[in-house]
């Protein structure tokens, strides 16, 4: 596996390379979730390249930023272990030259503003515009992203759309822990005690997901799912069951194709998210 830093470096390789790049970005810490992206760039006969990059302009938490986990001797053994191609980890200033600004401030509707939206301000203008300087620095054909964070799947799908730019996205199915956890960076960070209580979150989703087929109003849904989540020793931010496309509430299993339910909640200060999609 190649491992460069320099963007002129990784450039000159992907021109050489004479096959479609498949990329994955992430901020490090990796777990299966991420490796199956690179897995799955590989089945797509895919150069794979990964991104190692801890965004600072997506974290509205200072001290989220600083306590993200970083390994990246240990990560670039995974992914070589995973047959990536080409590992990409960065400077802040090589993403971000001083003195010129890249910021994304695309008009995403509601996609950016509910949810992650509502508790996260500024989080997916950060998000946009690193995947959108990283998108014009590897020019990869298929980017690899996760449905763990189905929000900023919608966002970065829409921000393709509107920029018109020639990648296809293509969606990794959530990885996760045998216990139904989703797979995260910031698992690492759960105690012991909230680790064992973590599961609740699949769990609630999977009963709301019941709960919406039996003919449930998806109000009472919500309610009864943040409930669930507080007695397990959880602190919940949101359980939202939302149009799969426009992520705008529904009401009942009739209302819309897709359907998908979003949740955040504390573990202790570890925030975690997950989400189910129903239809
Ligand atoms: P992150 O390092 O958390 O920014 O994630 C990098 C990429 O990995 C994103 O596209 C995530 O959606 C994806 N990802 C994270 N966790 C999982 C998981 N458990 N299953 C599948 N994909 C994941």
């Amino acid at each position: 596996m190649y491992i460069f830093k320099k963007i002129t470096d990784l450039q000159r390789l992907i021109r050489q390379s004479g096959v479609p790049v498949g990329f994955a970005p992430t901020m490090g810490a990796l777990h299966d979730g991420h490796l199956e992206l690179i897995r799955m760039a590989k089945q797509d006969g895919c150069l794979a390249v990964a991104s190692i990059f801890v965004n600072p302009t997506q974290f509205n938490d200072p001290k989220d930023l600083e306590k993200y986990p970083r390994m990246p001797e240990k990560d670039a053994a995974l992914l070589d272990s995973a047959g990536c191609d080409v590992l990409f980890i960065p400077s802040v200033e090589e993403v971000y030259p001083p003195g010129v600004d890249l910021t994304v401030s695309l008009d995403f509707g509601a996609l950016d503003q509910v949810m992650e939206g509502k508790f996260r301000p500024g989080h997916f203008k950060g998000m946009a515009t690193v995947v959108n300087r990283l998108l014009d620095i590897v020019r990869p054909q298929r980017l690899y992203m996760g449905q763990k964070d189905y929000q900023q799947l919608s966002i970065v799908r829409d921000m393709i759309r509107q920029l018109q730019l020639p990648v296809e996205l293509v969606m990794c199915p959530t990885v996760r822990e045998p216990d139904g956890l989703a797979m995260s960076s910031r698992n690492l960070r759960l105690s012991l005690e909230m680790r064992g209580i973590a599961p609740i979150i699949h769990q609630t989703l999977q009963w709301a997901k019941k709960a919406l087929e039996a003919g449930q109003s998806a109000s009472v849904i919500q309610e009864e799912a943040l409930e669930k989540l507080q007695a397990a020793g959880l602190t919940p931010e949101y359980f939202e069951i939302v149009n799969g496309i426009t992520l705008l509430p529904v009401t009942s299993a009739k209302e819309a194709t897709s359907i998908v339910a979003c949740t955040a909640a504390f573990a202790g200060e570890v925030r975690l998210i997950d989400n189910l999609v129903f239809k």
